[in-house]
């Protein structure tokens, strides 16, 4: 990649914290590549693309990633699932085995798997001896009639952030305009009903979350060309320039596809959530608002009512055992508001937030959730967050997996929200999820167990001897 492409990456016009005197990313401090380089970034962000094979050309350790990491589900393929790389060795550096090797891991995908087409990533020792990736993948393209698509997505370029806005851009620059989508459906049922076409972008489908909202926009007439990349197929996303209307559902991941599909295609976008009842509405409000079809609107106001209504009873018992409930939150990004006005939602008070990876915006949206006084959360080390919890007799930690130990060391109750989670919150349906397994956390006989003496501590002397 051209350092001027990699410039213009990171100064993405879209970020809101690019409006200050010093534009772009914050730079990647020493260390910062624990939390996931740029080809980790690029990986995760195409990883849920179903029938794609994904090698990774690089070490073996890189490719450690690989496996299934984010729970993200697919109705059909599960090709994506499978750990592939070009698992390049000390000798194959020496002898200058790159190019060949990958050329072979190409052609033993395509004989063996068929796939859809296959991504290539390069890492950082691919990147440092020159490998030329995209003559080798368009090479390999002609030789085996598949589309091959270079990810140049070296470690070294910076975050996990910016390895996202790199798959974003191979999307855009290889694959999106490929294809035309086939002709909107007509329901029988409903045959004046006007399809509109949307994209999903940064949506994966964790734990099948998509799952939870695809009824709606079913329902409302919105076809979903694709969702970027949550059981997304190839073919779906060389659709995507199709699209009336595009929403960012993870807000910094993949702001540039959003960007520059108004650019070049005139689509307008916004930016929204699929947590809470509140955001689930909104975010079909603005659908509607932005596709500007009166018909649309009124049966958008319709299936809102009834939702609302419906999920209002569902959630009414829940509600009343998490009334009071505090909790101590940890997460990132979006998630740093969208899971506050969800747990407000059930009557839960939030005591803090994280905002490590959080932007102005979110920031800003934190708030008006949680008052000008919130407390944000910039270093979640174990210590600190334990101390948090205990002066705001905060009753449960929600975070990511990672901080699972942390709590349950402390005797805390625990919720994993992040990519390792293994249930679906997003939608209507999604708080109930939701709900529950706060109830189940908080709830759980373990807790009154370990908070009080063991029973062998506490017998008399006599019963000793
Ligand atoms: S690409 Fe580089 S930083 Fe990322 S896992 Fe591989 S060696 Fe580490």
């Amino acid at each position: 990649m051209k350092p001027s492409d990699l410039a213009a990456l990171i100064d993405e016009p879209a970020c809101t914290h690019n409006l200050k005197s010093k534009s772009g990313c914050a730079r990647p401090k020493p260390g910062a590549a624990a939390g996931g380089c740029a080809f980790d970034g690029a990986q995760i962000a195409l990883l849920p693309i179903a029938d794609v094979a994904h090698i990774v050309h690089g070490p073996i350790s890189c490719a450690g990633n690989s496996w299934d990491n984010r729970g993200a589900r697919s109705t059909g393929p599960a090709l994506y699932r499978l750990g592939l790389t070009t698992d390049l060795s000390e000798q194959d550096v020496i002898m200058g085995r790159g190019e060949k090797r990958l050329f072979h891991a190409i052609k033993q995908v395509v004989d063996s798997h068929a796939p859809a087409a296959v991504f290539v990533y390069s890492t950082c020792v691919t990147a440092l001896i020159g490998d030329d990736l995209e003559a080798v993948c368009k090479a390999a393209a002609r030789r085996w009639g598949v589309p091959v698509i270079p990810i140049d997505s070296a470690g070294f370029f910076g975050s996990k952030n910016l390895g996202n806005r790199i798959a974003g851009e191979a999307m855009l620059k290889y694959v999106i305009g490929g294809r035309e989508p086939e002709p909107p459906p007509v329901d029988s049922a409903r045959p004046e009903l006007r399809v509109h076409d949307i994209n999903l972008i940064g949506e994966y489908n964790i734990a099948g979350e998509l799952w939870h909202t695809l009824p709606l926009f079913d329902e409302l007439g919105l076809r979903v060309l694709c969702s970027l990349s949550g059981d997304a197929r190839f073919q779906e996303i060389q659709t995507m320039h199709r699209a009336e209307v595009n929403m960012v559902v993870c807000s910094r991941a993949m702001l540039n596809v959003a960007r520059k599909l108004k650019e070049r295609y005139g689509a307008p976008w916004f930016e929204g959530s699929f947590y809470g009842v509140r955001d689930v509405s909104a975010a079909l409000r603005d659908f509607a608002r932005l596709l500007d079809d009166p018909d649309l609107h009124t049966r958008t106001e319709a299936l809102i009512a009834r939702e609302e209504a419906r999920i209002d009873a569902e959630l009414a018992p829940w509600r009343e055992r998490l009334r009071g409930k505090r909790a101590l939150l940890y997460t990132g990004g979006v998630k740093s508001w969208s899971i506050v006005a969800a747990l407000q939602d059930l009557g839960l008070t939030v005591v803090a937030t994280g905002t490590k990876k959080s932007t102005e915006e979110d920031k800003e949206r934190i708030r008006e959730l949680m008052g000008e006084d919130a407390q944000m959360i910039d270093d979640g080390n174990p210590r600190g967050l334990l101390d948090l919890a205990r002066a705001n007799q905060a009753d449960i930690l929600i975070a990511g997996g990672r901080n699972m130990y942390t709590a349950i060391k402390a005797r805390l109750p625990f919720l994993d929200v992040n990519q390792e989670r293994e249930h679906g919150y997003a939608g209507y349906q999604g708080m109930v999820t939701l709900a529950r397994q706060l109830v189940r956390a908080l709830e759980n006989p373990v807790w009154d167990a370990v908070r009080h003496p063991a029973p062998w501590t506490t017998l008399p002397e006599a019963a000793h001897g």
